[in-house]
């Protein structure tokens, strides 16, 4: 039994861990982790509470996958509810498609009897139309946004809202006791972008793929590049294809150095070897990146440091 995160789902691992030891499913841990982030109000980049895009409305992408059957299912830019996560599930439980958008997905959300919610806090509000600037290198999205549009709404807005650049995502993999893997992704995406606009979390095999034969691979940060490798399937594939879990992740990580992107991104990934090892690498250089894990003997879950691919190649990396 085995639980690895990005760190703002440790806030989840108790009842993620209590499904797993109770004998739950790897899909019930992975949707038991992540519902409390995605009801986080302090964690501007999952469900409530999440960032807005550049026009102030909250719209979140997830995506959970089955290893053992391969059954998947996602939302993207969905508004008003809180949990896509579990509308993600019903998707893949209940539809014979994978991926809802927009207003088919929160027709479906309301389909299901589940509640509207006012996903902009008070706080995210506040974020959004603050006009702090730490430095030239957060106003990237809100530049890059405006710059391709001549949409006079969108360019009213850019002139008042946030400065700083703002991601995140919440991500887990879990394995049950069967032995069988799930992994899931939730997130509000990069705040300030386009509306409409849809990251890698809910994409599968650019930010979540899972395969109980080969192990499993989340993804946060630049989504778009991930989407143009498909690094979470990458991994996969690479541990099909005979690499060491280590290996295959940071071989997803240097495919990233062949893209072309318009400003310095960070990309991290979390990734799971069908024996149950694990890794956390990111290609961010000048702070520490942890990921979170737990397994079935441990009282508390423990965080660990990420390996560092820089997307520049350095020495040795
Ligand atoms: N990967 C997410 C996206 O691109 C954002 C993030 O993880 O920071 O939507």
């Amino acid at each position: 039994m085995l639980l690895v995160a990005s760190t703002n789902a440790e806030l989840g691992f108790a009842a993620g861990m209590e499904i797993l030891h109770a004998g739950g499913s790897a899909l019930d841990a992975v949707e038991a982790v992540i519902r409390p982030v995605e009801s986080n109000p302090d964690d501007h980049s999952v469900g409530y509470s999440g960032l807005p895009n550049i026009l102030g409305q909250v719209e979140l992408d997830a995506s959970i996958m089955d290893g053992k059957t391969l059954a998947a299912g996602a939302v993207c830019a969905v508004k008003h509810y809180e949990h896509p996560i579990s509308i993600a599930r019903q998707v893949m439980e209940r539809l014979p498609h994978v991926m809802l958008a927009g207003a088919g997905a929160e027709r479906f959300a309301r389909e299901l009897g589940m509640k509207k919610k006012n996903l902009l806090s008070d706080t995210a509000r506040a974020i959004y139309e603050s006009n702090v600037s730490d430095s030239p290198r957060y106003n990237t999205m809100r530049e890059l946004v405006s710059r391709a549009t001549h949409d006079p709404e969108i360019a009213a807005s850019v002139d008042d809202y946030g400065d700083e650049k703002r991601f995140g995502t919440t991500n887990v993999i879990a394995i049950d006791r069967a032995g069988n893997f799930a992994s899931g992704v939730s997130t509000s995406g990069w705040a300030w972008k386009y509306p409409g606009r849809v990251g890698d979390s809910p994409i599968i095999g650019a930010g979540n793929y899972c395969d109980n034969r080969y192990g499993a691979c989340a993804c946060t940060g630049y989504g778009e590049m991930a989407m143009r490798a498909n690094t979470a399937h990458s991994v996969v594939l690479y541990m099909k294809c005979g690499m060491r879990l280590s290996r295959a992740a940071g071989e997803a990580m240097r495919d990233l150095r062949a893209l072309t992107v318009p400003f310095p991104p960070g990309m991290n990934l979390i990734a799971v070897d069908a024996r149950g090892k694990h890794v956390g690498f990111t290609t961010e250089t000048d702070r520490v990146v942890e990921y979170v894990y737990q397994t079935e003997t441990m009282k508390t879950p423990r965080k660990k440091k990420r390996a560092v691919v820089p997307l520049s190649p350095q020495k040795g990396k």
